[in-house]
Formats: C-alpha cells, sequence, structure tokens
C-alpha cells in the first residue's frame, strides 16, 4: 500500500512540476531499478517456496507473498530469472542514476549474485567454500590454517592456569558465570535497555519500534530476530546451552539494538516506505545484505559499550540481577576478550568439514579445542555450520570490515555513530565498507 503511494506520488510529481522533474534519461533509469527490484521481490519469495529459511523477512505487499505461495516457478525457472534480472541490471547506465541510486544499483547487483548462487546450490552444484561465500556475501573469506590460532590459545592458557586441556578449563571457569534460568528474563530486559538507551543517544529510533522477547529451544542458533514490519521484532533466545553473563549485552545489541533490529526498522523507514525501494521490504538471508547485518550487528557490541563500558555495566547492574560475584568480573571480561580473537577459526574448520578433508568427529574435536568450549557446544556449532555453510564469515569477517570502516571515521564516538547510522540505513554493500 504504502509503496504504490510513493509510486503515486512520483508519478504525480513528474507531471504536476515537470520544471523540477528527473530528466528523461535519469527517470527511465530510476524506473527500470524500480522494475528490476519488483521483480527481484518475486523471485525471492518464489525461492523462498523452494527453500524453508531462504526468505529471512518479508513486510511488502501480502498479495505478492500470496501469489508466490499458489504458483512458485520451479528452480530452474527461477535460475533463467535471476539470470536475465542480472542482465537487465547491468543494462541500467549508471551516468543516468543520482549518487544514491548508485548504491541502489550495487546492492541490488549483490542480491542478484546471491540469488544465482544460492538458486545453483539448490539445483544441485557445488561449490567451495570460498567461492560460495563470494557468491552469496559478496566478499572472498580469506583461510587461515588451523596452526595460525595456536599463538592465541597459549596466550589463553596463561589466563586460565591449572590442571587438564585447556578447553576443559575455560569451560569450568565459564561455567561459573552462568546466568540462573530464572533470572534470564530479568538479566536479558536489563541487558536489551541498556543497549536501547546507548543507540538512541546517537541515533533517532523510528517512532513506535518494538519487539517481543521469547525463549525457545531446539534450535542451531543461541539467538534471532525475526522482523515483522512495522519497526516490529521478535527476539528469540535459545535456552538449550546455558547463557553466560557476557552474552546478555552481546545478543541485547546484537539482535536488537543497534543491530538487527534497528538496521532493519531504519531500512524499513527510510528505504522502503522513504523511497519506495520495495527490495527492502524482503530479506534474502543467503545474500550480501547478511554480512552487514551480522557485522554491524556484531560491531554494534564494541560500539554501544567502548573500551571497559562493557565490564563496568556487567559488574554494577547484571552481576547483581544474576545473583553473581561481580568481584572476578574482570578476569572472566579479560578470558572472553582473548577467546574473540578465535572468531574465524570457525571458517577454517567449516571449510575442512564441508569440503570432506575433516570428519564429522574430527570437526567437533577441533571446534571443542579451538573454540574452546564443550563438546555439547562444539556439536551445536557443527549443526549450525551443516546449516548455514559459509554464513559463518558474516560474523566474523562481516564484524572486521564493519569495524574498520567505522573506525576509520577516527576516533570521536559521534563520527563513528555517524557512519554506523550510514551503514545500517542507505544501501550499503561489502565493496562500500571498503572504502
Ligand atoms: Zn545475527
Amino acid at each position: 500500500m504504502i509503496l504504490r503511494l510513493a509510486a503515486a506520488a512520483a508519478a504525480f510529481a513528474l507531471l504536476a512540476a515537470p520544471a523540477v522533474a528527473a530528466p528523461p534519461a535519469k527517470a527511465a533509469a530510476g524506473a527500470k531499478l524500480d522494475a528490476i527490484a519488483g521483480d527481484f521481490v518475486r523471485l525471492t519469495l518464489e525461492a523462498g517456496e523452494r527453500e524453508p529459511g531462504y526468505v529471512d523477512a518479508y513486510y511488502g505487499p501480502a498479495e505478492w507473498a500470496t501469489a508466490a505461495k499458489a504458483k512458485p516457478r520451479e528452480v530452474p525457472a527461477l535460475r533463467a530469472e535471476a539470470n536475465r534480472l542480472a542482465r537487465a541490471l547491468k543494462a541500467v547506465d549508471g551516468k543516468a542514476l543520482g549518487p544514491d541510486e548508485v548504491r541502489r544499483k550495487a546492492f541490488l547487483a549483490g542480491q542478484v549474485r546471491a540469488a544465482q548462487t544460492r538458486l545453483a546450490m539448490l539445483a544441485g552444484q557445488k561449490f567451495s567454500f570460498q567461492d560460495e561465500a563470494e557468491g552469496l556475501f559478496g566478499v572472498r573469506p580469506p583461510i587461515k590454517p588451523l596452526s595460525a590460532y595456536d599463538p592465541i590459545l597459549a596466550r589463553i592458557d596463561k589466563l586460565v592456569p591449572g590442571e587438564g586441556d585447556l578447553a576443559t578449563r575455560v569451560t569450568a571457569f565459564q561455567a561459573r558465570y552462568t546466568i540462573p534460568t530464572d533470572r534470564l528474563e530479568l538479566v536479558m530486559k536489563a541487558a536489551i535497555a541498556e543497549c536501547k538507551a546507548r543507540t538512541q543517544a546517537h541515533i533517532a529510533l523510528p517512532k513506535g519500534e518494538r519487539f517481543d522477547l521469547a525463549f525457545v529451544t531446539r534450535k542451531p542458533w543461541s539467538g534471532y530476530n525475526w522482523y515483522k514490519g512495522g519497526a516490529h521484532s521478535l527476539i528469540e533466545v535459545n535456552t538449550d546451552l546455558p547463557t553466560p553473563i557476557s552474552r546478555a549485552v552481546d545478543l541485547g545489541c546484537h539482535e536488537g539494538y543497534p543491530g538487527h533490529h534497528v538496521l532493519n526498522a531504519l531500512l524499513e523507514e527510510k528505504l522502503t516506505k522513504g523511497k519506495g525501494w520495495v527490495e527492502f521490504s524482503v530479506y534474502p538471508l543467503f545474500s550480501p545484505q547478511s554480512l552487514i547485518a551480522e557485522g554491524s550487528a556484531n560491531y554494534g557490541i564494541k560500539l554501544a559499550f567502548p573500551g571497559a563500558e562493557k565490564l563496568a555495566f556487567e559488574r554494577k547492574t547484571l552481576y547483581p540481577l544474576a545473583g553473581l560475584d561481580p568481584a572476578t568480573a574482570a578476569t572472566y571480561d579479560a578470558l572472553t576478550k582473548a577467546t574473540a580473537d578465535l572468531a574465524s577459526v570457525q571458517n577454517t574448520i567449516a571449510d575442512l568439514y564441508l569440503s570432506g578433508k575433516m570428519d564429522k568427529d574430527a570437526a567437533v574435536a577441533a571446534l571443542a579445542k579451538y573454540a574452546l568450549t564443550t563438546r555439547a557446544k562444539a556439536e551445536k556449532s557443527l549443526s549450525f555450520i551443516e546449516t548455514y555453510r559459509s554464513y559463518l564469515i558474516n560474523y566474523n569477517l562481516g564484524q572486521d570490515m564493519v569495524r574498520a570502516y567505522v573506525e576509520r571515521a577516527g576516533p570521536s564516538q559521534d563520527a563513528r555513530w555517524k557512519r554506523m547510522e550510514a551503514v545500517i540505513s542507505q544501501p550499503t554493500t561489502p565493496a562500500d565498507l571498503a572504502r
């Protein structure tokens, strides 16, 4: 509805005020993008009927979803359509586009390439880990050998002295920082409220934005933001495994503020509604949009809690709420920071496992050793890898790329938040982050 009104208003403006209207070439190029965007949404919705989980969120015209459900094209036809859209995009004259439309075109090109790749996978085509990541997420992840992570393990070994292997010592240490189940909701709500307050101090949030919080079990992820449209999210937290105290702020920022909930609400407000760019009303999970979303959601934790601020907040507010002893918070925080350097080891293990160079038992053992977790958690990580494959890179490489881009704004927090807001409220591609 809103999209149609926006299109009608634009057409009216063209008729009523020819003196300020875009020149014909510009209007034609913009209209071509609009048409491609509409076809891209239809393609995505129909692909979603061929693969559960393909569409992460959709809040565009309901009749498009109904039509896709009623008569989804077969995978070969969808592949042909994705190829057609890629050619059509290439043919749009970039010189006739304004700067924001140039970004829009580049964004759409990445999303269409991802559709081509994912549909090829659905048709049975096999890609290497790096080729798959590049096709789906628009960036080729470097893969380090496992041995590159040994020096990090050695550093962590000094933080947690004692008998037995390092992963067992680390997990035994971490177990003392688990949020008791009956206090989880209280702690999560306090963490989310703080993430929101810190975000709101820098970014004007859309009016009426809100989320529901739910606790779930038996999922391959630890948290999920389901965006419903109308600035409304459902944030689910998985309680299959114990939630450590450090995860409260992480989840609050990542799923909520300034993470997924804010990104989706800003894109809806500024692009879907503000400009009538319908492609932002659909979110195909396996696309460069996810590198931007996961990368900004993870970096958002550091942006909202720079330096020692996360530790200070946890010690003062969350530890007492969780009934944990704040006196040892600093040691735990140091360990959490040190283990963060191991994040990209998951790419290495996923590459080895998915290419058949490492069997399931070896992969679980490697995850336990290098991600410093229990066997149960390592099995959970492997189940995530089996489901989402190269999606992993969005968390670690995505975060590194967003961090580097935002921090190039200089040391000022205001300047960094401004850059962050630009990343999560404009069409942004991985290539934009390299600028
Ligand atoms: Zn996420």
